[in-house]
């Protein structure tokens, strides 16, 4: 655990060889409570119709743009896939909504990748803001993760960065539900957003201690050209929420130790290797993009993002070759759960 000031102090270290010595730490860290193994998700963006209107979001409701839903032959597609290339488990991701029929839809592709044989994959859910009876279906249907990024713990921000009807108090109790339902639980954060100070950052760190989270998924915030806060001052040049991402990763790894802490691929449109940056600082998740390349260029929350324009085949040896240049094992074929989410029986 860390205490708030040396949360900060991480946070506007500006000197290179400390900066360097923070990383160093966050991977002993690591490879002391998680190893030093990589785990992988194959990543299905499986919809980006959305009802929700964020306002730093590329598939927000009010934007014009062709909506997608893949079929359930095609979300099981993905997940073959992935099984056959050796990631444990798939991130259902979408675009929200809350009609039955997409319950249902979600419900049944759960359970017809649940049944793949023989080795069944683990299956995290990021489909956002749901009732406690979804929840509950969808655990039962076998997801037995998701993911829901508070996105800033501070509130007054929050409401900054959502319309009037999203509100703060209630992504918090979706995150309790969870955690109350049993699903390993996962959060994160925006790093970089209009307004965002390093202080704020210092605090969501502090939550996600406070919350007990299992898993962390942040990265930086890349705005996106078509969205109503496009021109808003940004305090952090790009190279700047690069680092100061860094400096999450490694931070959260040293206060949370035996969580697993994503390396987001928003990091990879601001550096091409930002990803691998962020497995040397504490980082241990990596989520392949595994969605049909079809729809890719209509799932795209920010600008720049990484891959667009690749099949899912030609990101397998890619990331071999990327992982293992960071002097990590590849945990194939495992669901890689958190240890701390197994020591609290979840
Ligand atoms: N609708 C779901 C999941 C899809 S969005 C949900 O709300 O959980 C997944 C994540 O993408 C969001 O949590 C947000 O943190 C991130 N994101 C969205 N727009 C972004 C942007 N402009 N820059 C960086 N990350 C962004």
């Amino acid at each position: 655990m860390l205490s708030r000031s040396a949360i900060l102090d991480i946070l506007h270290e500006s000197d290179e060889s400390r900066i360097r010595d923070v990383y160093r730490r966050a991977r002993l860290c690591k490879r002391r409570l998680v190893g030093n193994v990589v785990y992988l998700r194959g990543l299905i963006e499986f919809s980006n119709i959305c009802v929700r209107n964020c306002l730093y979001c590329g598939i927000r409701r009010d934007l014009a743009q062709e909506r997608y839903a893949l079929s359930q032959d095609e979300i099981v597609g993905c997940a073959w896939y992935s099984a056959r290339a050796g990631y444990g488990s798939v991130v259902l991701q979408s675009g929200e909504r809350t009609d039955p029929a997409f319950v249902r839809y979600v419900e049944r592709a759960v359970r017809r990748i649940k049944g793949l044989g023989p080795r069944p994959l683990g299956i995290t859910l990021s489909c956002g803001e749901q009732s406690e009876e979804t929840y509950r279906r969808w655990y039962a249907a076998g997801a037995h993760r998701y993911l829901l990024r508070i996105e800033t713990s501070d509130a007054a921000l929050f409401s900054r960065m959502h319309p009037a009807d999203q509100i703060f108090e209630r992504r918090m109790r979706c995150l309790e539900t969870l955690q109350k339902i049993g699903f390993q639980t996962g959060t994160g954060v925006m790093i970089g957003m209009p307004g965002q100070t390093i202080e704020q950052l210092a605090e969501d760190i502090l939550f996600f201690g406070r919350i007990d989270a299992d898993m962390i998924g942040m990265g930086p915030y890349v705005a996106h050209s078509q969205t109503p806060i496009k021109d808003a001052e940004l305090t952090f040049s790009a190279s700047q929420r690069l680092e100061l991402s860094l400096k999450m990763i490694a931070a959260t790894r040293l206060h949370l130790g035996d969580v697993n802490i994503a390396a987001a691929t928003a990091l990879q449109s601001l550096h091409p290797m930002g990803r691998e940056q962020a497995i040397r600082a504490g980082a241990n998740i990596i989520m392949p993009n595994v969605t049909p390349h079809y729809v890719r260029e209509q799932y795209q929350l920010y600008e720049n993002k990484a891959c667009i324009k690749e099949k899912a085949e030609q990101c397998r040896p890619c990331l071999d070759q990327r992982i293992l240049s960071t002097g990590n094992r590849i945990g194939y074929h495992h669901w890689g759960d958190a240890p701390h989410a197994l020591r609290a029986g979840r």
